[in-house]
């Protein structure tokens, strides 16, 4: 067996994609891209030099000055466009992200119909662009709003929507006039460049998309370049934190969405089945590795028995296996340090105080090749435990004992994350209190998953998110573009006087 070096020398490249067509990096570092479902190498990825950021930047905003020019109804096509080339390739956009990621096609086929609701609706874009206008705002004056991009702006994306989370951000970016950079994970890099290749199928303008495989040395590069006028963030918290801090003092609009830890609250009277089909498919889907993976179940009172045991019968069904195999429903985890990451909370438990009722290190599913982990499940975890407070990230779900609604309510709000929360109960009346009550971006009521629709917007509250406006959606054209607002007279020249007084109406 040869060494993992010796190997990556004959492993295919992921190059960067800059004005147009594949860029082959001359800055010597690479990474490797693994095969989860393997545990092998199978790609080298570019990291970008700082040369490399500023070569891109300087191609997009070159492309930007025509694009910016461009009539909406003509930017708007692109997006019609690409919304069929994405239609038509579905399956070859979730087979090529499943390969470097590990989830299941039929999950990634999920992943990419939430990509292209958000290209549907970059179609409409130009009706949200329309500005307001006031006739007579004075004698004779008229004001009006127009919104106009920014200019370059950047995304930069995690490993576990490597085709969605750059779609919430380029449509609307792209639409809205701006030159867009994608830096995406170096974990599953591949799927992004097949979205450049359609984006120029569908006749974007060469420099408009470009995409730059990198690490920190280009997140760094693009956070600190003077030409790059927005930055959309989405990964851990620690990271979004980092970037919205840095990327705002070089004077950046800043989103950044981080990491969560999403509750899912039982009430006694909810129906048992549908509340653990949904603690179920929401805490082990795609691994866990969701950032609106329900990740706790907080039971009130009696519920928690019965509930338990509804969660283990359907969790030992579950089909663990590649992703690219038919009728797998869980994949690996996305690489060996993560899976042995995750494995560690599920060993720490028991030492913490918790009880481990089911212990996925144990199921066959994790003595496969490749990041394979099974699903555990833990109950009796507080608050103070590690596998509460951490994101974990992984196919493990803890079950917090609680007495009240109100107990659980507390617990929940005090919780440092606020991305997503849910209520499965069949009371009406609490579940609207919850809406009330609950300190999250995102609420489900009977739902595990509440991911907005694209014409919402996407968005966590407390460490959840750093910054003001939401993802994609209105917020996330409001995010790409700056308001100008114009007053303008045309009076009689021979009207006109001197008057050194602040303007009012007159
Ligand atoms: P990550 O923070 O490790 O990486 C995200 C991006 O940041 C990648 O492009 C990566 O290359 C870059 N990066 C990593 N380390 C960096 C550093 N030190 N300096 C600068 N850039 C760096 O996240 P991940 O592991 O790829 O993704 C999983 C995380 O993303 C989870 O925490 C999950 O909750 C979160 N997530 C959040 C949302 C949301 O909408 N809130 C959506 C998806 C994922």
């Amino acid at each position: 067996m040869t060494t993992v070096q010796e190997q990556a020398i004959a492993l295919r490249s992921v190059n960067h994609w800059i004005g147009g067509k594949p860029f082959a990096s001359k800055s010597g570092r690479t990474a490797i891209v693994w095969d989860p479902a393997t545990g092998k190498p199978q790609a080298n990825v570019d990291l970008a030099s700082v040369d490399e950021v500023d070569h891109a930047v300087a191609v997009a905003k070159e492309a930007f000055l025509a694009w910016r020019a461009t009539p909406l109804s003509r930017r708007a096509e692109v997006m019609f466009k690409l919304r069929e080339l994405v239609d038509v390739n579905r399956r070859r956009i979730a087979e090529l992200l499943t390969m470097e990621h590990g989830k299941t096609v039929s999950d990634a086929m999920g992943e990419v119909a939430r990509g292209l609701e958000n290209i549907e609706f970059a179609c409409g874009v130009p009706n949200l662009l329309k500005g307001g206008y006031s006739e007579q705002a004075s004698r004779g004056v008229d004001v009006y709003q127009i919104r106009q991009p920014l200019g370059v702006v950047a995304g930069i994306t995690p490993f576990n929507f490597p085709a969605m989370v750059p779609m919430w951000m380029f449509a609307n970016a792209i639409t809205c006039g701006n030159a867009f950079i994608l830096k995406p994970s170096e974990k599953d890099p591949t799927v992004t460049l097949y979205l450049a290749e359609l984006l120029h199928q569908a006749g974007l303008p060469d420099g408009v998309f470009n995409v730059l495989h990198g690490d920190k040395v280009a997140v760094d590069r693009l956070l600190e370049h003077p030409d790059v006028k927005a930055i959309s963030f989405v990964g851990s918290t620690p990271i979004a934190k980092y970037v919205y801090e840095t990327g705002t003092k070089h004077g950046k609009r800043v989103q950044a969405l981080g990491g969560a830890k999403n509750h899912m609250l039982v009430l006694p009277d909810a129906d048992i089945g549908m509340a653990a089909d949904a603690a179920v498919s929401a805490a082990y889907g795609s691994a866990g590795e969701r950032c609106m993976a329900i990740s706790l179940v907080v039971a009130v009172g009696s519920v928690a028995d019965p509930l338990i045991d509804a969660i283990k019968e359907r969790m030992a069904k579950i089909k663990v296996g590649p992703g690219m195999e038919e009728g797998n429903e869980m994949g690996p985890l996305i690489s060996r340090e993560h899976r042995d990451k995750v494995a560690s909370y599920v060993a720490g438990a028991e030492r913490e105080g918790a009880k481990l009722t089911v212990d996925g290190r144990l199921e066959p599913a994790s003595s496969r090749e490749g990041f394979f982990l099974g699903t555990s499940l833990i109950d009796n975890v507080k608050p103070g435990m590690k596998c509460y407070e951490d994101e974990i990230f992984g196919p493990v779900l803890g079950v917090v004992r609680v007495n009240t609604y109100d107990e659980a309510l507390r617990m929940i709000n005090d919780n440092p994350f606020g991305n997503g929360a849910a209520i499965f109960t069949r009371d009406g009346g609490v579940a609207r209190q919850f809406q009330f009550d609950v300190e999250a971006g995102m609420v489900g009521v009977n739902v595990p998953i509440p991911v907005p629709v694209a014409y919402y917007s996407f968005g966590g509250w407390k460490a959840s998110l750093f910054g003001d406006l939401h993802m994609y959606g209105p917020e996330g054209v409001h995010f790409y573009t700056r308001a100008k607002v114009v007053t303008s007279r045309w009076p009689d020249p021979s009207t006109s006087k001197v008057d050194l007084g602040f303007p009012q109406v007159r």
